[in-house]
C-alpha cells in the first residue's frame, strides 16, 4: 500500500478514489488520521489523502487522475450552503449531504 494521491478537499479525494474504483483499481481514503495509521507522516499532512494497495496500478492511475483534474479545472467548485463543503460545480447535489446545489 502506498500513498498516491493527496487532495485539497475531501469530495477531491473521494471523487479520485470512486474513479479508481470504478476502473477496477483498489483504492482507499484516509483523512488525519493517516498518521496513526503509517506512523512516519509528517505531522502537517492532514489532508485527505488516496492509497492504492497495488503498485503496478499506478500508471494505469496517474492517467485517471490527471483526465480527472482536466475535468474539475474546467467545472470549478461550488459550496453547499447547508454542510459547507465544497463540491465539483458540474454536481447537482452535494456529495455530502445531498442538499440542492
Ligand atoms: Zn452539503
Amino acid at each position: 500500500m502506498f500513498r498516491f494521491y493527496t487532495a485539497r478537499a475531501r469530495f477531491d479525494a473521494w471523487l479520485v478514489a470512486d474513479r479508481l474504483k470504478q476502473a477496477g483499481i483498489k483504492a482507499h481514503v484516509f483523512n488525519q488520521h493517516a498518521s496513526s495509521i503509517v506512523g512516519d507522516v509528517p505531522p502537517d499532512v492532514a489532508q485527505p489523502q488516496v492509497w492504492l494497495e497495488r503498485e503496478q496500478d499506478r500508471e494505469r492511475a496517474l492517467v485517471l487522475l490527471a483526465r480527472l483534474q482536466e475535468e474539475a479545472a474546467r467545472s470549478g467548485t461550488t459550496r453547499c450552503a447547508a454542510c459547507g463543503e465544497d463540491s465539483p460545480a458540474n454536481f447537482d447535489l452535494c456529495w455530502n449531504c445531498g442538499a440542492s446545489l
